[in-house]
């Protein structure tokens, strides 16, 4: 693994970019190259760490992007699909690494990316949290080696702030059980049960969401059989697991071949 590595923090300003200025700052592998941001938010020029709330880093927050690329090695990007869409030729045309972790791309957008990834080598994951792509694996081992005759229900909290349900990171744990049990999500899924449901299909993966207070983000998959139950159980108790995921990705991907690659690679899960 490379030693000292460039990194430069795409969306600097936000919650992910200080948890990654935060997190950096801990990882003597890997050093703060740029930190960038929108042009015209109040907190450009103010230091990246004490923005960060850790020691100064000698890294002000600046609006040049090409600049960043250009004194980086690695681009890690947390911002919104126009941000990654902006560094992405910039990255190509220098042959600089990025790590994504911007979500919410539409099917033209990840195809841009996956262009891009002939050329460079991107890691893309909608969850970096090295747990949850842990219980990933796990999930597909017990799916398999349990069978069909387990039900399997899907139970996660999150905060009272969020605006979706399930959770992508439940709906992706309910792909890797129906995959392992050569089932398609899509035709097997029940979301939430009320009133005269009727005995349970044995088919089925039933999803049930709890919301509220500030709970970063609980997520249980439970194999259900004859006098026994499996449980695997994720909690994440802050932002810095994701912030920990990304980095290890970006010190990981230096000198690989072009591809888009994901977090299952990056810890050697596949
Ligand atoms: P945030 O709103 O706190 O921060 C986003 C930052 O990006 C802001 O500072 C904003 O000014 C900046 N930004 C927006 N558009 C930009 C552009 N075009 N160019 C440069 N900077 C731009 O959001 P957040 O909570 O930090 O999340 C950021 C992204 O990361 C979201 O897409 C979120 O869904 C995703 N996310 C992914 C994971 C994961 O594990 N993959 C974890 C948490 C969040």
């Amino acid at each position: 693994m490379t030693a000292n590595i460039r990194i430069a923090i795409l969306g600097a300003g936000g919650r992910m970019g200080r948890a990654l200025v935060q997190a950096i700052a801990g990882e003597p592998r890997l050093s703060l190259a740029a930190a960038v941001d929108r042009a015209g938010i109040p907190e450009l020029g103010i230091d990246a760490g004490t923005l960060a709330g850790v020691a100064p880093r000698g890294v002000p927050l600046s609006a040049d992007l090409p600049a960043a690329v250009r004194a980086a090695e690695v681009v890690v990007d947390f911002t919104r699909p126009e941000g990654t869409l902006a560094v992405l030729p910039l990255c190509v045309a220098s042959g600089k690494a990025l790590v994504i972790g911007t979500t919410g791309f539409t099917a033209p957008q990840k195809q841009a990316i996956e262009e891009a990834a002939r050329r460079i080598p991107i890691c893309m994951a909608a969850n970096y949290s090295v747990g949850v792509n842990v219980c990933l694996q796990l999930l597909r081992t017990a799916a398999q080696a349990l069978g069909p005759g387990y039900d399997v229900e899907i139970v996660e909290a999150h905060h009272r702030h969020k605006v979706d349900a399930p959770s992508g990171t439940a709906l992706r744990m309910g792909e890797a059980v129906a995959e392992a049990l050569g089932r398609k999500l899509a035709d097997c899924a029940v979301y939430g049960r009320e009133g005269q449901t009727g005995a349970r299909d044995g088919r089925t993966i039933g999803f049930a969401t709890v919301r509220g207070g500030d709970v970063v983000g609980d997520h249980t998959v439970m194999f259900l059989g004859e006098g026994e139950r499996v449980e695997i159980t994720h909690k994440a108790s802050s932002r810095g697991n994701f912030a920990r995921g990304a980095l290890r990705a970006a010190a990981w991907l230096p000198g690989r071949a072009p591809g888009l690659y994901d977090m299952q690679d990056v810890l050697g899960l596949r």
